[in-house]
């Protein structure tokens, strides 16, 4: 972070300074909330979750080298006391992002906003100093603790944004307020939360609305293949910027295809020139990502070559998405564990039929959560589609939800013992364990709340 005194901290979170000696000793960084990351020169940000209450390790955190604490109640050691500690930190995180030299990228979509935001982070961070959200810290908390991670050499300033409901981006953009913002797409993650596709397009397109103007350098990065996307272009005053497979598209992929091994290879065309690109990650649902990142960079002034480079080159920075492991006995393991939503349920069970081809795959899949009234119908839709693109075998593993994958399995037609219910993810190890032969492919994935990942690891050790 860039170095600031207490007494800045204090005058721009409109903050109470108790048991400080001296304001004018500066923040140098990190701004925290975790105690064990505690080094010296770092804010400590005392948050009262369910469990735990970061006040309690105040004194603790001052040991260990804590400048000061940014609290909520005096606590006998350096702090900035404040009414609401997440607004002060969303205020200190604003004033810092307005003094950064760095240009700020956002993005928000309903799949494929980590995995994009490393892809972008990777095809930046090769040109210039770049900061990104770590993992999927894309909340008004995680948002402005990334934010508070930049320094006087970053010079891009990538941020995951999630949508929660209307007006979350709006509050999130007001705090880092990007300059680039790219939508992904509106798909059906959430849309238990949220009421509907209009709805959420409604929330993300918050993020373009609130971009400057073209002639401010303000850019929209748009989906041309995503209706609900492409129609944000007329809420924006930025200049938008279209990618996707489709001809209108400024940034496009020509030749789409998968390699035998399963990652996507194609032709980039941007306005600056083409080149080709064959990626290290798995899945074509990676070339809209790709696209994305591309766009992104082009309008940051990289050429097609460069671009095209740094996305041949570009791998997982972030776990459990579509992570493979090969074992000594020749057996894939693919964890994809991570999250589960019905987009890239199809997107995974894809790749993982291009991956397997000629080889058993097998489909370790279980509950995609919050899809509200569409759950069944979305969940019998995935178990068909793995027998329509002739999965070997599904293991549904838990509750109503696996069932239903079972069963749409079944109802696709000529299913025995091709498609199996089970109860929790031990009884996925045992059974995998005992069926796996030499050569299989296996795909893990569900929602988070399953921890599916158990099993994608024991496996992945097992051979
Ligand atoms: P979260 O909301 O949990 O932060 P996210 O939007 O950051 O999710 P990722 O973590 O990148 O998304 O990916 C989540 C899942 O979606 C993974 O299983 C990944 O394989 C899949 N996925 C990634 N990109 C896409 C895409 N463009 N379309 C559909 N599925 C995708
Ligand atoms: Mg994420």
């Amino acid at each position: 972070m860039i170095a600031l005194s207490l007494a800045e901290i204090a005058a721009v979170v409109g903050g109470q300074t108790h048991d400080i000696p001296d304001t004018s000793v500066q923040v140098t960084g990190p701004v925290v909330r975790d105690s064990r990351e505690v080094v010296p020169g770092t804010l400590f940000v005392a948050f009262v979750g369910e469990r735990v209450d970061g006040h309690d390790f105040a004194a603790q955190v001052v040991e260990a080298g804590a400048v000061a604490v940014l609290a909520s109640r005096p606590v006998g050691v350096p702090a900035i006391v404040v009414d609401d500690v997440q607004e002060a930190l969303g205020a200190l995180a604003r004033h810092v992002v307005e003094r950064l030299g760095a240009t700020l990228v956002a993005l928000t979509g309903s799949a494929g906003k980590t995995s994009t935001k490393d892809l972008i982070a990777q095809v930046l961070g090769g040109k210039a100093p770049t900061v990104f959200t770590p993992g999927s810290l894309n909340n008004e908390i995680g948002l402005p603790l990334t934010a508070l991670s930049a320094t006087e050499e970053t010079k891009f300033l990538v941020l995951e944004m999630g949508a929660r409901g209307i007006g979350h981006i709006r509050y999130l953009a007001g705090l880092t307020p990007p300059k680039v913002g790219l939508v992904l797409n509106v798909g059906s993650a959430h849309i238990g939360e949220f009421g509907g596709r209009e709805q959420i397009a409604q929330a993300k397109g918050e993020l373009v609305e609130s971009l400057p103007s073209a002639a401010d350098g303000g850019a929209a990065i748009l989906n041309a293949d995503d209706p609900l996307v492409r129609a944000m272009a007329s809420r924006t005053k930025a200049k938008v910027v279209l990618f996707g497979e489709s001809a209108e598209a400024d940034v496009r992929a020509e030749n789409v295809r998968l390699t035998d091994s399963g990652q996507p290879s194609f032709r980039l065309h941007t306005p600056s020139g083409a080149s080709d690109v064959t990626m290290r990650l798995y899945g074509e649902h990676h070339v809209s990502n790709a696209l994305a990142a591309a766009a992104v960079a082009h309008e940051l002034g990289m050429s097609a070559t460069e671009i095209a480079t740094a996305l041949s080159g570009a791998g997982t920075l972030s776990r459990w998405r579509m992570e493979v492991t090969e074992r000594p006995d020749g057996v894939t393991i693919v964890n994809d564990a991570y999250n589960a939503n019905p987009e890239s349920m199809r997107a995974a069970l894809r790749a993982l039929v291009a991956m397997g081809k000629g080889r058993r795959t097998w489909a370790v899949l279980g509950k995609m959560a919050e899809l509200g009234d569409e759950a069944l119908a979305e969940h019998d839709a995935v178990g068909r589609l793995a027998v329509r693109l002739n999965v070997s075998k599904l293991v549904a593993v838990g509750g109503i939800e696996a069932s239903w994958l079972q069963l749409g399995a079944y109802n696709e037609g000529s299913w025995g013992e091709e498609s199996v219910h089970v109860s929790d993810a031990q009884a996925a190890i045992d059974l995998l364990r005992k069926q796996l032969r030499p050569g299989d492919v296996v795909l893990v994935k569900a929602s988070r709340s399953v921890g599916l990942e158990s099993v994608a690891q024991t496996l992945a050790e097992a051979g």
